[in-house]
């Protein structure tokens, strides 16, 4: 990209508005409940939250002949909508050459480990059919004169399978499907959360019937909360990730996920120990990742203390400039902290350092109108001294000019008009940042059909646990496409979201608007404000890159006292328009537990670093080392192989949580498709049923 780009096109990447909703359908019935009349909306399929992943489910969804509905906590709000960085990325199969090879791809998706084998193929095989269809929405993705889409490298991709529409992918990609919604006339019920799930039966005859939601604007003397009910054959939930989980995160503001819902109806989880942290800009400001180019054009970053004195703290870490700018530079295609690359004077060193400075009190920033400082006694920072990963890339893109501003200007003015739409001009003042939680792996546990173990249930995008432990930059939207088709496909298949569901929901939906009643306690010593303050302090500081065995299973107790405390005494508020609150705040204290178990387990067994997190241990084998000597409170645990191989599950018995391990699904990369053969399984339908049969529905 050169500076010759128009305002007006950088406008209309940066500025991205979106359509107007049409008017909700009326909700037709009511039932009476303690004293209550909640409004009861029958349909055949529920998509809970409208972003990226749960806009082409609906999309999908309705093309297929299904009476869908849409609810979300806020329309054009959640990461999607609200996230992004410098070039906010895309994962897809490479078609900007001589084509890719799925296998392969899906080779690298699971790389990390902890990934079933078959989703891997899944997401990788379905990925070009995600990207061309977003593509026939509108979706302007880059190609060059011939058809090929532009290509970069990004986190965990050795290929570069990378693309991207600018720092606001996920945003166009929530704009064209919702317009497609529109379009096909999906209803879409705005400032409605979702709150319980709604079940009949039991044991393996246990399925969804409903949902209980709310919606604050709907509040009338005969619906003292705004209570509304949902009557479906089939629920998708696509409300995204727990991002209120932690207290230092880049997610947006309000991103609760649908994970305490989901354990409270039974339904299991997976993986929920995994997650991704980096620099970024917080959410008490404006919450963006400075990975790309923001990092490639090699800012000076340094920290200022409580007395405003500046340090040049990497300078203390790495052995030379060129080292200390060379990794600086690698935090734009490896943006997440990796415990290993800790070691060897790499990458996450950086993450490390950063972290430190923030933890001792310190503000740290990073200014673009400065290079690096030299290390003390090595020579000062120059283009020309770089490592040859560096110093190719800013050759190939033509960047070198003398100050980092100015090299931004060049390969990504986006990058800079972004913040300024935020009142934050990086070309004059230098921005403070931190390392911050950005996305959850984990979450509920799926088929290959995007089917949670409670039938009807179905999770997609962040909702869905199907990232195993390092994912490639990118391939989040990717997952939330195909497997967004995936249940439509299947819920289409089964016939039975066509039509209106017809079961009698009155007792489940007394039971769990009693439940949401006994929750709303006048005099309860627990508030929203004090939940949040609680459960993402310790979540931040117990279970953040940097984590101790002890202390995790010390706010593991703390986490699981809480919850027993909020089931005797419930939780305060004066307002009842702050009850969606209320609720989400109780769920969000139960995945605490939920992750803390799942993390204690863990490492109870063994488990060591890997992705997100350090497991820091006096005897463990690996030692990271800084330019000062080595750094023997970071000696951590390395990951045991035979853990890559398995996933660890948790499901809510009762007031219990309970742990387990399974083995990752296998995929037989021998395997051959034969057209004659394979045929009938797809004409008859027979590909939605046989390998959901199996054991690990
Ligand atoms: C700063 C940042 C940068 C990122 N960059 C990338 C990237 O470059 N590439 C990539 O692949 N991924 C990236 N990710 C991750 C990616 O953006 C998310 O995984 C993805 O957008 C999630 O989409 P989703 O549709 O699952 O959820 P969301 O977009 O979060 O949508 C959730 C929806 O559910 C609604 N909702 C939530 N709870 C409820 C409820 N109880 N009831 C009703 N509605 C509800 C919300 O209002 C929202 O509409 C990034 C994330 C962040 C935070």
């Amino acid at each position: 990209m050169t500076t010759k780009v128009s305002q007006e096109t950088l406008d209309a990447l940066t500025d991205v508005e979106m359509p107007r909703l049409a008017p909700e359908p009326a909700f037709p019935d009511a039932l009476e409940t303690g004293g209550d009349r909640i409004p009861v909306l029958g349909c055949g399929c529920v998509v809970i939250g409208s972003g990226a992943a749960g806009l082409r489910a609906a999309v999908e969804l309705k093309r297929r002949g299904v009476n869908v509905v849409i609810i979300s906590q806020s329309a054009w709000g959640g990461t999607s909508a609200c996230s992004g960085s410098d070039k906010q990325t895309l994962h897809t199969a490479n078609t900007a050459d001589q084509g890719d090879d799925y296998k392969a791809m899906g080779r690298a998706l699971r790389a990390g480990g902890a990934m079933d084998e078959d989703t891997a193929y899944i997401e990788a095989v379905g990925s070009g059919r995600a990207m061309a269809s977003l593509q026939y929405l509108g979706l302007p993705l880059p190609q060059n004169e011939l058809g090929g889409t532009l290509r970069y490298q990004t986190d965990h991709d050795e290929v570069g399978r990378a693309t991207s529409c600018g720092p606001r992918t996920s945003r166009l990609m929530v704009k064209v499907l919702a317009q497609e919604a529109i379009r096909l006339g999906v209803p879409i019920f705005n400032q409605t959360t979702g709150l319980r799930i709604l079940t009949d039966g039991t044991g393996k005859e246990r399925r969804v019937t409903g949902l209980l939601a709310i919606r604050p604007k709907d509040r009338s003397e005969t619906n003292r909360f705004g209570l509304a009910a949902f009557q479906c054959g089939a629920l998708v939930l696509a409300a995204g990730g727990p991002g209120e989980l932690y207290r230092d995160s880049v997610f947006p503001n309000g991103c609760f996920g649908s994970l305490g819902m989901a354990l409270e109806a039974g339904i299991e989880a997976t993986n929920i120990t995994e997650a991704q942290f980096g620099i970024s800009t917080r959410r008490e400001g404006f919450p963006w990742n400075l990975s790309g180019t923001y990092v490639q054009v090699i800012p000076h970053i340094y920290s200022v203390d409580a007395a405003g004195t500046e340090r040049h703290f990497l300078a203390d870490y790495y052995r030379t400039t060129q080292e200390l700018a060379s990794n600086v530079f690698r935090k734009g295609y490896q943006w997440p902290f990796h415990a290993g690359r800790m070691l060897d004077f790499k990458s996450s060193l950086v993450d490390l350092a950063i972290h430190r400075e923030t933890e001792a009190g310190r503000r740290v920033f990073m200014d673009f109108n400065r290079n690096p400082l030299p290390v003390p006694g090595d020579r000062p920072f120059s283009l020309d001294r770089l490592d040859e990963d560096a110093s190719l890339y800013l050759r190939n893109a033509g960047a070198d000019q003398v100050l980092p501003i100015d090299r931004l200007r060049h390969m990504n003015p986006l990058a800079i008009e972004l913040y300024r739409r935020y009142k934050v001009d990086i070309a004059t003042d230098p921005l403070e940042f931190s390392v911050n939680n950005q996305h959850m792996n984990g979450g509920v546990k799926v088929d290959i059909w995007g089917q949670s173990n409670l039938a009807g249930v179905y999770a997609v995008g962040e909702a869905a646990g199907t990232h195993g432990v390092t994912r490639p930059g990118g391939s989040a939207l990717n997952a939330g496409q195909v497997f967004g088709t995936r249940v439509a496909e299947h819920i289409a298949a089964s016939g039975k979201a066509r039509e209106v569901a017809q079961d009698d929901i009155s007792a489940s939906l007394a039971a769990a608007v009693s439940a949401i009643r006994n929750l709303v306690q006048k005099d309860s010593p627990h508030s929203v404000h004090s939940l949040r303050q609680d459960i993402q302090t310790r979540m931040s500081d117990r279970a953040g890159i940097i984590c101790k065995p002890s202390e995790v299973k010390v706010a593991r107790d703390e986490a699981r006292a809480l919850n027993a405390a909020i089931r005797k005494r419930g939780i305060a508020t004066g307002r009842p328009s702050e009850v969606a609150r209320v609720v989400q705040w109780q769920q969000m204290a139960l995945v605490s537990e939920a992750v803390l178990s799942a993390l204690d387990h863990f490492i109870d067994q063994g488990g060591g670093s890997r992705g997100a997190r350090a497991i820091c241990d006096p005897n463990g084998e690996a030692l990271p080392m800084s330019k000062n000597g080595p750094l023997s409170a970071y000696r951590f645990r390395t990951e045991k192989t035979a853990h890559k191989a398995e996933q660890i599950i948790v499901r809510m018995v009762g007031e219990r949580l309970e742990i387990s391990t399974r083995q990752n699904r296998p995929f037989d990369g021998a395997a051959r498709s034969f057209f004659e053969r394979d045929w009938p399984n797809w004409l008859n339908g027979a590909i939605y049923t046989e390998r959901a049969q199996g054991p690990d529905r």
